[in-house]
């Protein structure tokens, strides 16, 4: 709201209308530019000798890093990811199922197997979705190719020790800026036929990304880039540190609920050690009886993802804190009064 105008986009009807830019190509070079400008100003990723693709959303990106790195699998390569997960890596790879790829479960409990036969492509999720915990894979080998879900690795959500250099990293403007429905997302690949191959799964599936969407992207990405180009950074850290504060305070008067720990940890960005600022809270009911934990919130009028979408207990519910004030004020209302009940009549 503080950058309204210099924001804005105004397009004539007529004008932008072809398939491709100026110079034939179907990605803005001006995009790509100012994509990498501001992962250098987050400190947050190397991106020298790497390829970009763009996508519509990280999540057609994810399923064409899953369909890169099988295509030439003999056997099903088996797609994991550590417990809990982002529900979308099993619900995606189940719906777009080929012979090449199927979705296996939690990572930790192929790790303590010994069947390691066969491609193994493992989801990372760096800072998780939903504990907002730092991750490295789980799984190593020469079959293993990892798939590292950036999304939140930016310092409004997470310490950044060093910049991310892996092999297939994902990004998204709808965590950066907080335009979801722009749909917009982009990979940084290291090897060249993986990029090529992901590049032609968004090329068949769209032909191309929408140039509206990457102009949209461009003007929010130059006003991120205004001035320091680093006080969204800034902005976004203390939102979001000051919202987990007044959640973990709250929660730690209760011996009813726990919060995540999320360890203090170096920033690179920051040049200093900081605490935790998620976009989540991953509440666990301690309570023997309270099984089923958002059914506890929902009954105080707290609506959270149950535990068992994210292939968690439902001991377990994910609430978000990418809210606007409003709302995160109302659902810090309703978290205090439930914990001033604790200990009254509701709990003899
Ligand atoms: N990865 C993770 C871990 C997410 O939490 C989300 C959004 N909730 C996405 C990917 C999808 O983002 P996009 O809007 O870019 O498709």
């Amino acid at each position: 709201m503080q950058n309204a105008e210099s924001s804005a986009l105004l397009v004539a009807g007529w004008h932008r209308m072809s398939y491709v830019f100026g110079d034939q190509s179907s990605m803005s070079q001006e995009l790509q530019k100012h994509i990498l400008k501001v992962h250098s100003n987050a400190r947050n990723a190397i991106t020298k000798g790497k390829y970009l693709v763009f996508g519509v959303g990280s999540t057609q990106l994810l399923s064409a890093a899953v369909f890169a790195l099988s295509l030439n699998s003999s056997s099903p390569a088996r797609v994991v990811a550590e417990s809990p997960y982002y529900p979308v890596y099993k619900t995606q790879t189940d719906f777009f199922e080929t012979v090449h790829f199927e979705f296996k479960g939690d990572a930790l409990l192929m790790k303590n197997t010994s069947d390691s036969a066969g491609n193994v492509i493992e989801f990372v999720t760096s800072p998780n979705n939903p504990d907002g915990n730092l991750r490295k894979a789980v799984l190593q080998g020469v079959s293993v190719n990892a798939i590292y879900d950036h999304a939140y690795y930016w310092p409004h959500f997470s310490a950044i020790p060093a910049p991310a250099d892996e092999d297939i990293m994902i990004f998204t403007i709808s965590k950066l800026t907080g335009h979801a429905g722009s749909r917009f997302g982009w990979a940084l690949v290291k090897d060249k036929d993986v990029y090529l191959n992901m590049q032609k799964y968004v090329s068949l599936a769209e032909f191309s990304i929408s140039r509206d969407t990457q102009l949209r992207a461009l003007q929010l990405l130059k006003v991120v880039l205004k001035g320091d180009g680093r006080e969204i950074f800034h902005f976004a850290y203390e939102k979001m540190r000051d919202r987990w504060e007044k959640i973990s305070q709250t929660v730690s008067l209760s011996k009813r609920f726990t919060v995540q720990d999320i360890p203090p940890q170096y920033c690179n960005f920051f040049e200093k050690v900081r605490g935790p600022s998620p976009a989540y809270i991953w509440l666990k009911c301690e309570r023997e009886e309270d099984t089923n934990c958002s059914a506890v919130l929902l009954a105080a009028n707290i609506i959270g993802r149950s535990g068992s979408l994210f292939d968690a207990e439902d001991r377990y519910v994910r609430l978000s804190l990418l809210k606007s004030d409003d709302d995160f004020n109302l659902l810090l209302y309703r978290l205090k009064e439930l914990v001033s009940k604790e200990g009254g009549a509701d709990t003899l």
